[in-house]
């Protein structure tokens, strides 16, 4: 009887108090607020121990043979940085080790072992992203799908092309050049689809053909389970559902791991030539690029390098590059195309005049494809030149690599006030710019000990993006560098919806912890410089 009396009264308990909770849910339970604030997390993301770790990777090679996987301190280090980024990974930040899946099976598998045992994932393809995309904050196992590089389909009549992520944008457009077809994104030397996807990266043909979010049609996905996904269908308009593909582009790898892309093409140019042209002061330049849009003509790429900029490259290659001297003015560079040599003439002659009319000088059509790769490749590889030259001035320089875009109105003002902020505190800089997007590379050069000075122009640089109604990032994305610019420049509750889209899909929080926004309210992580 008393058995009973208690029994009953544990029942009544527990009812009441699922009744209390149903109208009161707590906010991490069934959360009514439509976002997440960091706050809200009450205790860090619980991730696997080494033994953990050890049996995952026992579990793992039940099906990867020995050359997918490695942990050689090399490899590891690869994989947690590069040379190009400023961000850099602590000493104890390299994944346990690194997988190299062959195909999307593989993928979903080594991802679901990863799910049952906490272990964090890092998805990873070319390695030459510049924000610390993929630092392993918490360790984990770093996925890299450089070896799934397979172009599954190119359907000619379509415009289109399916690929896995592993494909470099160059070998792609190696590929298609026989076809007369071309892709539109071209970032780093070296990246590929996986990473550029993941990034929303462009390049120097963005303000024609788009950035990445314009020429992806679909995604393959693996989730955090290891779900796999399809975004879309084939087509190039599709008005099914959420748009999910857009929820993938850009979300550097922290939502789940791309494993095929279809993508869309263009016809390559017939007709293309390379024409440079110099001014003496950056508005000139940015009111011609304005003019030449103004006037409807298409050049398949614009690009602006400063005076400085100039300067770096005539002394670090002139007679180096195909021969070429270059002027240490600041420099428009231009692609422009046609379907035939009367187009390309008239493209030709219009672009010309209207440079001549806002102040530009040395006019220089190349058209043989020697002369164009000299040109361009210039421009290309300036952010290695430029830190060359910097360690021949200064054997001990640092440089910091950074972009803004804002809108193409307001680039000379920015420009201006960067450099004059950059030089006034003693440091230097040249600069770069995608100048058809209004986006700009300002490098920020500097002695070991200046680098809170560094930093303060860093910052400086991006609040003035913001400021001119810019954005923190026009192409390289947030990874870790730039996580608390985000907030400066979308606010707190756009960032908090974007944490609550991470938790619905990666409640444990297992991919690419840490980057873009943070997930752990405890983390006291401070930027490696
Ligand atoms: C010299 C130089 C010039 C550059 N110029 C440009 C430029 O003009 N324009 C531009 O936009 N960028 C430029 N970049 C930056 C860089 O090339 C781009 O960010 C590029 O898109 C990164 O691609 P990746 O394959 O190297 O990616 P990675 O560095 O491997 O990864 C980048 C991010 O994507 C994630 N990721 C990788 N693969 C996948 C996948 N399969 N699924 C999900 N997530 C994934 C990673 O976790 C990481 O967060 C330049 C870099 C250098 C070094």
């Amino acid at each position: 009887m008393l058995f009973k009396t208690s029994m009953n009264r544990t029942i009544a308990g527990g009812y009441a108090t699922f009744n209390y909770l149903k109208q009161n849910p707590p906010n991490d339970f069934f959360p009514a607020s439509a976002s997440t604030p960091l706050k809200d997390l009450t205790s860090s993301p619980r991730y696997a121990k080494e033994p953990e770790v050890k049996l995952a990777i026992a579990e793992m090679a039940t099906f990867l043979k020995p050359d997918q996987m490695t942990n050689s301190e090399g490899e590891l280090y690869n994989h947690s940085s590069n040379s190009s980024t400023f961000h850099k990974p602590n000493d104890t930040e390299r994944p346990y080790v690194i997988a190299y899946p062959h195909d999307t099976q593989e993928v979903a598998e080594i991802v679901k072992i990863c799910n049952k045992y906490r272990i964090p994932m890092v998805p990873y393809s070319g390695g030459t992203s510049i924000e610390g995309h993929f630092i392993p904050t918490r360790r984990g196992v770093c996925i890299d799908v450089s070896r799934m590089d397979k172009i599954l389909a190119l359907h000619e009549d379509d415009l289109d092309v399916v690929v896995q992520p592993g494909v470099g944008w160059q070998d792609l457009g190696a590929y298609l050049d026989p076809y007369g077809l071309m892709f539109g994104p071209d970032p780093g030397p070296g990246a590929c689809i996986g990473g550029m996807v993941a990034t929303n990266c462009s390049g120097t043909r963005a303000s024609r053909y788009g950035t990445m979010k314009d020429n992806v049609i679909a995604l393959t996905v693996v989730l955090s389970d290891g779900t796999i996904i399809k975004t879309k269908n084939r087509p190039r308009k599709s008005s099914a559902g959420y748009n999910l593909t857009g929820l993938f582009v850009g979300s550097e790898g922290t939502l789940g791991i791309i494993v095929e892309a279809t993508l869309k093409l263009t016809v390559k140019p017939e007709k293309e030539v390379v024409a440079v042209v110099n001014f003496n002061s950056l508005g000139e330049a940015a009111k011609t690029v304005t003019d030449i849009f103004k006037k409807g003509i298409a050049v398949n790429a614009v690009e602006l390098m400063d005076d400085r900029q100039m300067k770096c490259i005539k002394e670090m290659t002139d007679d180096v590059h195909g021969g070429r001297k270059w002027s240490d003015k600041n420099l428009l560079l231009f692609k422009l195309g046609g379907v035939s040599n009367t187009v390309l003439k008239d493209q030709i002659n219009i672009v010309s005049s209207i440079c001549k009319k806002n102040g530009g000088f040395n006019i220089e059509i190349a058209e043989s494809e020697a002369d164009k790769e000299a040109i361009w490749s210039v421009r290309k590889t300036q952010l290695w030149t430029s830190i060359d030259w910097a360690k021949k001035i200064m054997p001990n320089a640092r440089a910091w690599p950074t972009d803004v875009a804002v809108p193409v109105s307001k680039l000379p003002k920015l420009i201006a006030e960067t450099v004059e902020d950059i030089e006034s505190n003693g440091l230097m800089t040249t600069v770069v710019g995608h100048v058809g997007d209004g986006n700009i590379h300002a490098l920020v050069i500097f002695p070991p000990e200046q680098i809170d000075v560094a930093e303060k122009v860093v910052k400086n640089m991006v609040k003035r993006a913001i400021e001119n109604e810019g954005t923190v990032s026009g192409e390289h994305g947030v990874g870790i560098g730039k996580r608390d610019f985000l907030e400066m420049e979308l606010g707190e509750e756009a960032v908090n919806v974007m944490r609550r889209l991470k938790l619905s899909l990666d409640s444990k929080m297992l991919f690419n912890p840490d980057k873009i926004f943070k997930i752990d309210p405890n983390e006291d992580r401070v930027d490696n410089y």
